[in-house]
């Protein structure tokens, strides 16, 4: 019979891959929770009006990526392709956001029908953020500082901020305008998609990897020169703000979402060494969201990371995780000497939370327990043998370095344990 396989696009983490995978959330979670951030979670299926709503009808995600299916009892329902509208709708219905700052933190994996490939998979992971009840540049900025700072702790280097602002909804729409008569002039040049977004969404069209319609787009009208003063004040604001905490920036006219509830600031840190899939974390201001999905209106702010693309920066740049190898592997010899050797790894474990102890289970001769103590990648095996037993004492046997052995009294290993790096 043919094995079952994993489905394509959806990957395991195997136990040599999670270490790295937890020291990059751990740092994340230190980091947002060192500002203020407090962590939501939510359902990872919702309905599918809500992610419709929410990222809206003519976006990649809901046209073609969104894995949807009817509930048993005809509700369609889809795995969550990211993380804001599941925040945005838990606030509203929980009352999180009426008349509140709210500075909110999420994790979790997100479901995308994409064609997988290096950095693109069907399911991926996210850890994203979101702000609720704040308008001006300051919290923009503080995002952006806080994720430069995921960076320097991790020590991810080559990622580079880029910077848009999308004005107010009226500014967009007077600048749609004037896009769409420039493509409609250029309209020979448009791919097919594009030619399909005309109408419903030519922002994105901005947003194209075509090659062929590269030079076009260059060329296209900017948005940063149709802003309305509010938003050029508030992206003067956030500037102003980076510039003083030396965090350098691009400003980058592509950078756009087509909807009518973002506003101002768009931002994205960008790598050149994932190949295609470059961007690590984008972020922005949705203040018309909350409004749109029934909330009172509340101005908003967020960012979602993928945490594949930066573990894979993070294996690139030969990051290494703080070691989850055990302190010590403990073995038992000798007639009856099992119950003695539990009772004593309980006691060190009682004495020391922090102490990372492996016995040895599944019996075997001395040499067959020290292979495995050996490949457990403990700094030392503990021998309690009968003898040991009798005078109160432990054989320390150091499998790193010289491999020197010592006998321990018992009351003693627990200090000894804890030299250990
Ligand atoms: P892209 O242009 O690469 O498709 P996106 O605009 O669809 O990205 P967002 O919806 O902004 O991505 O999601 C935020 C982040 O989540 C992305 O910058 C990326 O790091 C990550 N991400 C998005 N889709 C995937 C995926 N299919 N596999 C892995 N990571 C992903
Ligand atoms: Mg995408």
């Amino acid at each position: 019979m043919k094995n079952i396989q994993a489905v394509r696009g959806m990957n395991d983490l195997l136990p040599e891959e999670t270490p790295l995978w937890r020291h990059l959330e751990d740092t994340v979670r230190s980091v947002v929770e060192a500002y203020g951030f407090e962590e939501i979670r939510f359902p990872i299926v919702e309905k599918t009006e809500l992610f419709k709503r929410t990222i809206g009808e003519v976006t990649d995600i809901v046209e073609k990526e969104m894995y949807t299916f009817d509930d048993r009892n005809g509700d369609s329902l889809t795995l969550r392709p990211e993380g804001t509208a599941g925040c945005v709708r838990a606030g509203i219905e929980r009352g999180l956001l009426f008349n509140q700052v709210r500075r909110l933190w999420y994790a979790g994996p997100m479901f995308r029908h994409e064609r997988p490939q290096k950095g693109r998979y069907r399911q991926f992971h996210q850890i994203g953020v979101e702000v609720f009840g704040l308008d001006g540049p300051d919290i923009d900025a503080e995002l952006i500082l806080m994720s430069a700072r995921f960076w320097r702790l991790l020590g991810i280097e080559d990622v580079t901020l880029q910077l848009n602002s999308l004005g107010s909804a009226e500014a967009r729409a007077a600048y749609r305008g004037t896009l769409v008569e420039y493509l409609k002039d250029h309209f020979e040049l448009l791919d097919e998609e594009a030619r399909r977004r005309l109408d419903s969404n030519p922002l994105r069209i901005l947003d194209s990897k075509n090659p062929e319609m590269q030079a076009m787009i260059e060329a296209a009208p900017k948005l940063m020169e149709h802003l309305d003063a509010e938003s050029q004040e508030h992206f003067a604001g956030l500037k102003a703000i980076l510039d003083a905490a030396g965090v350098g920036y691009a400003i980058n006219p592509r950078l756009v979402r087509g909807l009518d509830y973002y506003a101002k600031t768009v931002f994205e840190w960008v790598t050149d060494r994932l190949g295609a899939q470059g961007t690590v974390c984008a972020g922005g201001r949705y203040d018309g969201l909350v409004g749109q999905l029934g909330g009172k209106p509340t101005p908003a702010v967020g960012f979602a990371m993928g945490l594949e693309r930066l573990v894979a920066m993070l294996q690139e740049g030969g990051v290494e995780p703080p070691s989850a190898a055990p302190h010590a592997y403990l073995m038992a010899m000798g007639e009856g000497g099992l119950p003695a050797a539990m009772a004593l790894a309980e006691r060190l474990r009682d004495a020391n939370p922090a102490l990372r102890l492996m016995t040895h289970c599944g019996g075997g001769g001395f040499k067959g327990q020290m292979k495995k103590a050996d490949k457990s990648g403990a700094r030392v095996a503990l021998i309690l043998g009968d003898e040991e037993r009798a005078n109160g004492t432990v054989t320390v046997k150091d499998l790193r370095g010289e491999g020197g052995q010592q006998s321990l009294e018992q009351g003693k290993l627990t200090d000894y344990l804890a030299t250990l790096p």
